[in-house]
C-alpha cells in the first residue's frame, strides 16, 4: 500500500487538481489519498466562525465566497449538471447555511471542529468524484470512521489501536483499490467530529500509512522538497536530499511548515519512508526522510516563525519561579491552546516566545496578570539555525534588535524585531 498526502496548495485549483489526478493515475491500484482543503480554505473557515460568533452579517458574505470558490472548481471538473456530487456538496453548504442561521453554542472547541472539517469534506468529495469520472475508480472514506479520536477538540488525540481496527475494516490487508479520505479530521466514539490541529493533515496521513503498513508516504508539495530556508525570503534556500527522522522531528518542531510536527513517529515507529516531492515536478527526487544510520553531513538551516510574542513574568509578591508557578503557567497555555515556541527563566522572571494569534491571546493575559506582572512584546520574529555556524549567524541576525537568544550544539534561536526583509 501507498499513501499520497495532498496539501492545500496542491488542491487549490482545477488544474492543480488535474496534477494531482495524473500524479494518481501513476500510482498502481493499492493507494491511499489524503487530502487538505482546498487552497486556504480553513483559514476562511476560522474566519468565518469568528464572525458568527460575534453575530456579524459579514459572515454570509465569507459564506458566499467560499461556496463560489468551490462551486467554481466543481463545475470546471465536473462540467455534466448531472453529477451526483452537486447534490452532495449543496447539502454540506445547507448545513452550514443552517449553522450560520443558528445561535451557536458555548462550546468553541467543539463548534470549530464541526465547522472548520467541512474544508476537507467538501474538498474530498469534490476530488473523489472527479476521479471516478476520468476513470480512477476510487472510494470516498469518511476519516471520522477510522481516525477515532478523544474529544480534545482542536487537538485531539488519536486512539491508535481503535483507528487501526476501524481502518482495517474499511480497507482489509491485501485488498486491491484506490481510497480517498480527508486529512485532519477524525471522530470520537459517539460521532462528534474533531481534527487533529493545523496543518494537521501530513499527521493523518502518516497515521494511515502507520496502520496500513504501507511501503511509503509521500507529501505532495508546490516545493521541491524540504529547503534549508523558506525559498520566498532567501532565492538562496537549497534542496535537501536526505534527512533522518530524527532532524525532520526536530525541524517540524522548530517550525520548518514542510511536515507537521507529529508526522515522524508514526512512521519511524514502522520504519516507513517518506518523501516530500514536488507535486509540479513529480519525477524530480525531492527530500527523503528516513533512517539513517551513517553520519550525512547537514547544511546550515533557517527556520523563521513569524508574529511572535515575547511575553515575561513576574510574581506580583516577588517569589521565585518555582514548580508551582511553573505547572500554572503550562496549564495556562494548554488551556488556551497557545504554541510556546522558546522558555527562559531566571530567579523571578519568566519568558516565553509564543505564536501570537488565535483569538485566545488577549484572555490567556489577562488570566495571567492575576499571579504576574506581565510584560509583552508583540511583531517579533523567531530565527532558529540547526547546524549554525558563525558565519550563518552573523548573517542572518545582522542588524537586527535580539531580544532573547538561546543556544546549543547543534540549534540557536534568536527573538528579533520583525522588520527584515531578507535581503
Ligand atoms: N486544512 C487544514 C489546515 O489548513 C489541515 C492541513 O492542511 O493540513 O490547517
Ligand atoms: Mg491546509
Amino acid at each position: 500500500m501507498l499513501v499520497y498526502k495532498f496539501g492545500g496548495a496542491s488542491v487549490s485549483s482545477a488544474s492543480s487538481i488535474k496534477d494531482l489526478s495524473d500524479i494518481v493515475s501513476s500510482a498502481g491500484n493499492e493507494l491511499v489519498v489524503v487530502v487538505s482543503a482546498f487552497g486556504k480554505t480553513t483559514n476562511t473557515l476560522e474566519n468565518l466562525l469568528a464572525r458568527w460568533y460575534e453575530n456579524s452579517a459579514e459572515r454570509f458574505v465569507i459564506f458566499e465566497k467560499l461556496k463560489k470558490y468551490h462551486f467554481d472548481i466543481i463545475r470546471e471538473l465536473l462540467p455534466a449538471a448531472g453529477d451526483p456530487v452537486y447534490n452532495e456538496f449543496a447539502g454540506l453548504v445547507g448545513q452550514i447555511e443552517k449553522k450560520l442561521n443558528s445561535v451557536p453554542s458555548a462550546d468553541y472547541d467543539f463548534e470549530y471542529d464541526h465547522l472548520v472539517s467541512f474544508g476537507e469534506t467538501a474538498s474530498t468529495k469534490i476530488i473523489s468524484a472527479y476521479l471516478n469520472s476520468i476513470n480512477i475508480n476510487n472510494t470516498w472514506i469518511d476519516a471520522r470512521k477510522w481516525l477515532r479520536t478523544d474529544n480534545a477538540f482542536r487537538e485531539a488525540n488519536v486512539d491508535l489501536d481503535k483507528s487501526g481496527s476501524e481502518l482495517r475494516k474499511i480497507i482489509p490487508a491485501g485488498r486491491h483499490g484506490i481510497w480517498v479520505t480527508q486529512g485532519f479530521i477524525g471522530g470520537t466514539e459517539t460521532g462528534c467530529t474533531t481534527t487533529l490541529g493545523r496543518e494537521g493533515s501530513d499527521y493523518s496521513a502518516a497515521l494511515a500509512a502507520n496502520l496500513l503498513d504501507a511501503r511509503k508516504l509521500v507529501v505532495w508539495k508546490d516545493v521541491p522538497g524540504i529547503l534549508t530556508a523558506d525559498p520566498s525570503f532567501f532565492p538562496e534556500a537549497e534542496k535537501i536530499d536526505e534527512l533522518s527522522y530524527h532532524e525532520a522531528i526536530e525541524l517540524s518542531f522548530y517550525g520548518a511548515r514542510v511536515i507537521h510536527p507529529k508526522t515522524i513517529k508514526p512512521l519511524q515507529n514502522k520504519n516507513i519512508p517518506l518523501f516530500v516531492k514536488s507535486f509540479v515536478n513529480p519525477r524530480e527526487s525531492g527530500t527523503l526522510i528516513h533512517s539513517i544510520d551513517a553520519f550525512v553531513e547537514i547544511k546550515p538551516i533557517l527556520i523563521i516563525k513569524k508574529a511572535q510574542m515575547l511575553i515575561s513574568l513576574t510574581p506580583r509578591d516577588f517569589s521565585f519561579i518555582a514548580e508551582d508557578y511553573l505547572s500554572r503557567i503550562f496549564a495556562l497555555f494548554f488551556k488556551y491552546r497557545m504554541k510556546v515556541n522558546l522558555i527562559q527563566h531566571s530567579a523571578i522572571s519568566f519568558t516565553i516566545c509564543m505564536d501570537n494569534s488565535g483569538p485566545f491571546v488577549r484572555e490567556l493575559l489577562s488570566e495571567m496578570k492575576t499571579d504576574f506582572r506581565v510584560l509583552y512584546n508583540e511583531g517579533l520574529e523567531l530565527i532558529t539555525i540547526r547546524h549554525y555556524t558563525q558565519g550563518v549567524i552573523e548573517k542572518y541576525t545582522a542588524g537586527r534588535l535580539v531580544l532573547v537568544e538561546q543556544r546549543s550544539r547543534n540549534t540557536v534561536m534568536f527573538a528579533v524585531r520583525q522588520d527584515f526583509s531578507g535581503s
